[in-house]
């Protein structure tokens, strides 16, 4: 009994302990054999009891006490009536032609993380420089693709800093989030749609995703076609909501600084039916002095008001409507508008098919 309990802990469920064979001062041997009675045929799969021969491989296991650990393993090759030739019984816990298990290998990438250098992990294992690294490097592309999950239903994809705006150039880098489980799925240090492709395309099931909501920007528009053959677009409401913040600033800009200047900046921004009595009064009493302000301000709203439609066929009704009066203006800021709406027209309306698109917006799950 207390053997079969040292068996346990030692081995693998797979194996049967025979003998400890050497006592090493340094060393444990393990001599052992596997359990099973019979085996699949590594070729056809067809199961086997006939013996034909056996064979004894030394495998490295994970150290005890700082005593190197190995295991001898009188594996038995079977035959196969199928195939007509013999063929050696496999574990699961050793990988074809390899000589060390997969725990010792996994508990070198905990060493690693643990010991304080990498040549303490190599005198704790008894192993060389170059294995130590190319299993630390195969354990970590492992772990890396544990994580790693097939792509979700719903996806959003934005760009993203993470420096703040400095002169000169910023670094941008795509991000793509599970719109779903409200999550940051993927990062690309890229913009272009041929280098999102290249970066992402290894991630398994693109066939699942149904819905991309993205901004208006065209690679992006580009690299979801391309990648998602299955995927509808859907332009992110908030991206369309700012489409005329940038242009709206800049006319104010160009007035002469004011003390009221701060507050109107920020009435500006903010949704019309939010505001209270007195903030519109005076948002009003600045708008009439600036009419292109005005002009601006006023389609912003009616693309606030257009956002709280419901329903797929008044969205229709109600964009076409807003492209035609949005169009009649002589403002270069809102006939690029116009034109913006009725090329990502689509996009747009799909939001009307599925509104939880506006509930999240894809920059607040970073
Ligand atoms: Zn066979």
């Amino acid at each position: 009994m207390p053997y079969q309990r040292l068996s346990n802990f030692v081995l693998f469920s797979e194996l049967k302990l025979n003998r400890i064979s050497s006592w090493h001062r340094w060393e444990i041997l393990y001599e052992c054999e596997p359990k099973a009675q019979e085996a699949g045929c590594t070729k056809c799969g067809l199961v086997s009891e006939s013996i034909y021969d056996h064979r004894e491989v030394r495998v490295k296991d994970e150290p005890i006490r700082g005593k190197r650990v190995f295991l001898k393993i009188r594996k038995r090759r079977f035959f196969c009536v199928n195939c007509q030739k013999p063929f050696t019984e496999r574990l699961d816990m050793i990988r074809q032609k390899r000589r060390t298990t997969e725990r010792y290998r996994a508990s070198i990438l905990w060493a690693c993380q643990n010991f304080s250098d990498l040549s303490r992990v190599r005198k704790a294992y008894f192993c060389s420089d170059g294995f130590l690294y190319q299993t630390l490097y195969e354990q970590l592309e492992r772990k890396v693709k544990e994580k790693r999950y097939p792509w979700p239903k719903t996806i959003g994809i934005d760009e993203h800093s993470f420096q703040k705006r400095r002169r000169g150039a910023i670094p941008f880098v795509s991000l793509i989030v599970d719109y779903v489980n409200k999550k940051p799925f993927e990062l690309a240090d890229c913009k272009t749609a041929d280098g999102l492709e290249e970066r992402l395309k290894h991630i398994p099931g693109r066939e699942n995703v149904q819905n991309v909501v993205l901004d208006l920007c065209d690679p992006f528009k580009k690299f979801a076609k391309n990648l998602f053959p299955n995927a509808r677009l859907v332009a992110d409401k908030f991206h369309v909501l700012r489409l005329l913040h940038p242009a709206l600033h800049r006319y104010r800009r160009e007035l002469p600084a004011h003390r009221k200047d701060r507050k109107i900046r920020r009435l500006l921004l903010t949704a019309g039916h939010r505001l209270d009595w007195f903030d519109k009064s005076d948002l009003w009493n600045f708008l009439n002095e600036n009419p292109p302000i005005k002009e601006l301000w006023i389609a912003k709203e009616k693309l606030h008001a257009f956002y709280r439609i419901r329903g797929l066929d008044r969205a229709k009704w109600a964009l076409h409507k807003l492209i035609e009066d949005i169009s009649k203006s002589e403002l270069p800021e809102l006939k690029t508008l116009a034109k913006t709406l009725w090329k990502w027209a689509q996009p747009i309306l799909n939001y009307f098919l599925n509104q939880k698109f506006g509930e999240t917006e894809i920059r607040t799950l970073v």
